[in-house]
């Protein structure tokens, strides 16, 4: 019996690898145990997610601490390895791009321990966002590269990376919206948030928008500008909600009748909200590609980004955080009748996960 360890430690790690356990459990061969890192940890960001998407309860948690970035990393990088020299997988999963991933990536290849990257390949060609980084070193470390979209590929193999090593088996974000589209579609969301019929959803998390007072001052006027024309639903990360504090402008967006502030909101009832909304507004990764598989115009607020099939195929594009900008955009999606059709990205239909076992079972039986 082979053993593999996957790890998770944020919201859309979470996300990731809801189907793993039911495409494992498939395997004769193989089994898994869950290691959260506790890089998030508020309820809402964390414990939401375990109970709506059935994951199971993690085998370990790891509780990382730290007053900045480098510090959680460096514990959780201690607490892994001890972890690992007792555990002993036969390989370890990191998803995504986050800093708990870049952690235990260096922590299992240290150790000698295979390593799988979910949604390798990505690159923004922009090392200030501390992701790009992230995903500089997992793929450096590497040793199975599973990729979402041809833009992985692209980048891998100008990396030097073994086309063997390269697998294009889809996303595994979306394989959760398919399974759990049903349940989604049951939420009473809409009703519970009195939700206008035709509103914008809007999320920002990213250093970038939300770290200094004149970023996050210039957000905020333009969402009011924008709410003029739609009425927002805004659902506030614990990172933006701490500045909005900090900088004195969440009284400001609470004052506005047309900008309903809610805390983060758990997967289904954020999912039920993206599906009905006129428009999104965002900074997320992730959402860009939530999005584009639904058909719901995004404007991503960011110079560049790491997915650029949501450009090409999909529904989203790139903004700077310019009124007259984020306006054109309002106004020319305010003024379209009807839904437009879901965009088709190659792959992305539900099953990148159960490929991902596939090429798992026979890479660890070899
Ligand atoms: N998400 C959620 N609730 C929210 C906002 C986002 O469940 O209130 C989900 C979203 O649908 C996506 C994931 O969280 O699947 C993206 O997370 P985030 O934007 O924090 O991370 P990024 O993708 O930018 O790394």
């Amino acid at each position: 019996m082979k053993k593999v360890t996957i790890c998770v430690g944020t919201r859309p790690n979470f996300i990731k690898v809801t189907q793993f356990d039911r495409c494992i459990g498939n395997q004769p061969n193989m089994q898994y145990e869950l290691v959260h890192t506790g890089q998030h940890f508020d309820a809402n960001m964390s414990q939401v997610f375990f109970e709506e998407l059935n994951l199971k309860k993690p085998d370990v948690f790891l509780g990382a601490k730290g007053d900045s970035q480098i510090e959680m990393m460096a514990d959780i990088m201690v607490k892994f390895e001890r972890h690992l020299i007792e555990s002993k997988p036969d390989l370890v999963i990191v998803p995504g791009d986050v800093n708990s991933s870049a952690a235990c990536a260096l922590v299992a290849s240290r150790l000698g321990i295979s390593l799988a990257h979910l949604e390798s390949g990505l690159r923004s060609f922009d090392r200030e966002m501390p992701e790009e980084i992230n995903r500089i070193i997992i793929d450096d470390l590497s040793d199975l590269f599973f990729v979402t979209e041809q833009s992985g590929i692209d980048n891998l193999i100008k990396e030097n990376k073994s086309k063997d090593q390269i697998h294009f088996v889809g996303n595994t974000m979306i394989d959760s919206l398919v399974a759990f589209e049903s349940t989604i579609e049951k939420q009473d969301t809409l009703s519970r948030l009195e939700s206008p019929d035709e509103f914008a959803l809007v999320t920002f998390h990213r250093p970038s928008n939300v770290d200094t007072s004149e970023q996050l001052s210039k957000l905020v006027s333009i969402l009011t500008k924008v709410s003029e024309h739609i009425p927002l639903i805004f659902s506030i990360h614990p990172r933006t909600l701490n500045r909005l504090k900090e900088f004195d402008l969440l009284l400001r967006l609470e004052a506005n009748n047309r900008i309903n502030c809610v805390n983060s909101l758990g997967y289904l009832d954020f999912m039920k909200l993206l599906r009905n909304a006129k428009m999104v507004i965002t900074d997320s990764g992730g959402i860009q590609e939530e999005t584009s598989f639904l058909g719901v115009p995004c404007l991503t607020i960011r110079d560049n980004t790491e997915r650029p099939i949501t450009l090409d195929l999909g529904t989203n594009t790139l903004s700077e955080l310019e009124e007259n900008y984020v306006m054109n955009f309002v106004r020319r999606e305010i003024s379209k009748k009807g839904d437009e059709e879901a965009p088709k990205i190659p792959l992305w239909d539900g099953l990148a996960t159960k490929r991902i076992v596939d090429i798992l079972s026979d890479y660890l039986e070899r």
